[in-house]
């Protein structure tokens, strides 16, 4: 497994996290195996907005003796009360719903305390005219809980709250269909989910990655929107390689499926490569660098994805992605033109002459 460190707030976070989904499909003890062999093969960060409320008492048994070892996402807002999952923006619900989790997860504590399922501008009206928002900031005042996160999967209400609350992890839907404006949480344009992507990453929110097959659409040609299958790889590389990306929660609900997910980290880069999506690709995103680094080799051994990225966040006001770019061993200044990358892009971006014009910007 590896590890990204989450600026704000220095907890080191698995690439491959879990979700909650599929999990009450499986038996009762067969689905504490399945968590547990996620937790033994290293994943330490799980997402707890479940679509069914007996998916905490599974999480508490599989996982109490390693508590410490891991990190829950518990969600202000989602209610168990009738079994199955609603939404509630009623304090005293919101109350007894995080009291009877926490009482389910075996543990007194929460890692993110989150700011939950904010997709319209009036849900964070309500959130905090309600006094929700209080009651989570109170929880954090007690050390009950110890970071904040956000949950949304609308760009434009993500940016206000960023504005207006301390957020330390952000939980957004990101996939090659959402992005490209396919599928029902396809929210905000190509440039309004760089922006979220990019603005994370330079004031140190991680992302926590929901949604990262769109429901199991992206790998069912039949289903999915291009037509084409992806593999569950390809999906989290692509995820992955997002600004700000810190882990991605899949479900699981056998030990076979958990083991493919945590095979994530041993696929060779053949396997991850999500260039074919650059053939999908609307007008508004051609010409623009996913940071795939398809287009690699280059000769000069220039590290392509990462210069573009180091260079879209500079341009965010990243100063330490800038600092980042001028500590690489190779620059954009030592781009020969050959035009390599220009032949290999298949998102079609004029590399080549991006180099020219990142090597301007850093002087
Ligand atoms: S130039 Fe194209 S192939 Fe190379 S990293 Fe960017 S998007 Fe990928
Ligand atoms: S054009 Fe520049 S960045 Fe692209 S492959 Fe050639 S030397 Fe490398």
């Amino acid at each position: 497994m590896r590890y990204r460190i989450n600026r704000r707030t220095g907890d080191k976070i698995s690439e491959i996290g879990m979700g909650t989904a599929y999990i009450v499909e499986a038996e009762h003890n067969d689905a504490v195996s399945v968590i547990r062999r996620m937790y033994e093969g290293g994943v330490n960060y799980f997402d707890l907005a479940a679509g069914d409320g007996k998916a905490f008492p599974l999480f508490g048994e599989a996982l109490r003796d390693v508590r410490k070892n891991v990190l829950y996402q518990i969600h202000f807002g989602a209610d168990y009360s009738a079994g199955t999952y609603g939404w509630s923006l009623e304090p005293d619900t919101v109350k007894r719903s995080v009291a009877w989790q926490l009482e389910q997860l075996r543990t007194d504590y929460i890692d993110y305390g989150f700011i939950h399922c904010q997709d319209e501008a009036s849900d964070w009206e309500t959130y905090r005219k309600n006094g929700v928002y209080d009651y989570l900031m109170w929880m954090k005042e007690q050390g009950v809980v110890r970071h904040v996160g956000l949950s949304s999967h609308t760009p434009a209400v993500i940016q206000t709250i960023m504005d207006d609350a301390p957020v330390d992890m952000l939980m957004f839907s990101v996939n090659p269909a959402y992005d490209y404006g396919q599928g029902e949480y396809a929210n905000g344009s190509v440039d309004e989910r760089a922006a979220v992507y990019r603005r994370c990453e330079t004031e140190g929110v991680g992302i926590s990655v929901m949604k990262p097959f769109s429901g199991g659409q992206l790998l069912d040609a039949a289903v999915s929107p291009f037509g084409k299958a992806l593999t569950p790889y390809q999906c989290i590389r692509y995820a992955l390689d997002k600004p700000g990306v810190l882990t991605v929660l899949p479900g699981a609900k056998t030990t076979e499926e958990a083991e493919r997910l945590l095979a994530y980290c041993d696929q060779p880069e053949e396997a991850l490569d999500y260039s074919v999506i650059g053939t999908f690709a609307p007008p508004a995103a051609a010409g623009k660098c996913v940071y795939c680094n398809h287009c690699k080799p280059c000769p000069v051994g220039l590290e392509i994805g990462l210069i573009n990225k180091y260079y879209d966040l500079a341009k965010a006001g990243d100063k330490m992605a800038a600092e980042h770019y001028r500590g690489l061993d190779k620059t954009a200044a030592d781009c020969i033109a050959c035009g390599h990358c220009d032949g290999r892009c298949p998102f079609g971006v004029n590399q080549s002459g991006r180099m020219q014009e990142i090597a301007g910007y850093f002087g």
